[in-house]
């Protein structure tokens, strides 16, 4: 059973949707399909991609321009 007190959010268990921190969007996000992810539509610089069936950000080229957030209808992405 997930302990957020315990969690080191080291995202290994692959439960994990976010990774907050201020410097570094990171993202671990397996609620919707790939294929049709709104914040992998939305992101013009190619930045959000697949990684082992879960939607991250590639932080290289992330301008922080913040479409993915607003088409995230669950509030997933914090950057
Ligand atoms: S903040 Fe902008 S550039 Fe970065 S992942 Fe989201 S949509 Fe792409
Ligand atoms: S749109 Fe939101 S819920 Fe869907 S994959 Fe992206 S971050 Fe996850």
């Amino acid at each position: 059973m997930f302990k957020s007190g315990n969690c080191t959010e080291c995202t290994t268990c692959g439960s994990c949707q976010q990774t907050p921190n201020v410097d570094t969007p990171t993202l671990f996000c397996m609620n919707c399909q790939p294929s049709d992810a709104p914040c992998l539509m939305a992101c013009s610089e190619n930045a959000i991609e697949v990684l082992g069936g879960a939607i991250t950000i590639n932080i290289k080229k992330c301008t922080r321009c913040r479409d993915c957030v607003d088409a995230c209808t669950l509030d997933i992405i914090k950057i």
